[in-house]
């Protein structure tokens, strides 16, 4: 049996790896159309990104 791998063109997870992966139109995986639909909600970048870490850090030292 020789069943052919696809390979996501962004991360390089692979269907033999992962059976229940899908890849979109430019061979692109779920879980890399994932992180890039929720990257926004999630992760800060430049300035903002400088603000929400001191914000964290200010508030975890806070709270020992
Ligand atoms: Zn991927």
């Amino acid at each position: 049996m020789n069943k052919s791998i696809q390979i996501c063109t962004n991360c390089v997870m692979d269907s033999h790896d992962d059976k229940l992966i899908t890849f979109d139109s430019k061979g692109v995986c779920c879980h890399c159309q994932k992180y890039f639909k929720e990257e926004p909600l999630f992760v800060f970048k430049g300035k903002e990104g400088e603000l929400k870490l001191a914000e964290t850090i200010e508030k975890n030292k806070r709270r020992w």
